[in-house]
C-alpha cells in the first residue's frame, strides 16, 4: 500500500504513473473519502492533488477493497467495480 498525505503532490502522481492500473481513495475528513481507477481524471495530474486530501493507493482491485474496510462510495465519473 502507498499512502500520500497532504503535500505529497509529487509523489503521488508519481505513483499514478507508475500504477495506471491501480486504485485510489480520495482520503476525506473523519473517515470519508471515495474510490477512483488510478486513470480518473478527478484525482490524477493535473486537476486531483494532495493539496487538501490525502490518497490510500493500491496496485490491485482486491487490495483496495481491503484498504476500503469503511465501505466508501465509488466514484461516479470512473466508476470502479
Ligand atoms: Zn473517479
Amino acid at each position: 500500500m502507498a499512502q500520500f498525505n497532504v503535500g505529497e503532490t509529487k509523489e503521488y502522481w508519481g505513483w499514478l504513473m507508475d500504477n495506471p492500473g491501480g486504485y485510489v481513495i480520495d482520503l476525506g475528513a473523519n473517515g470519508a473519502g471515495r474510490l477512483h481507477k488510478a486513470t480518473c481524471g478527478t484525482i490524477s495530474e493535473p486537476n486531483g492533488n494532495c493539496n487538501v486530501n490525502g490518497k490510500c493507493c493500491e496496485e490491485t482491485y482486491p487490495a483496495i477493497q481491503q484498504a476500503n474496510h469503511e465501505g466508501r462510495q465509488g466514484c461516479g465519473i470512473c466508476n470502479p467495480p
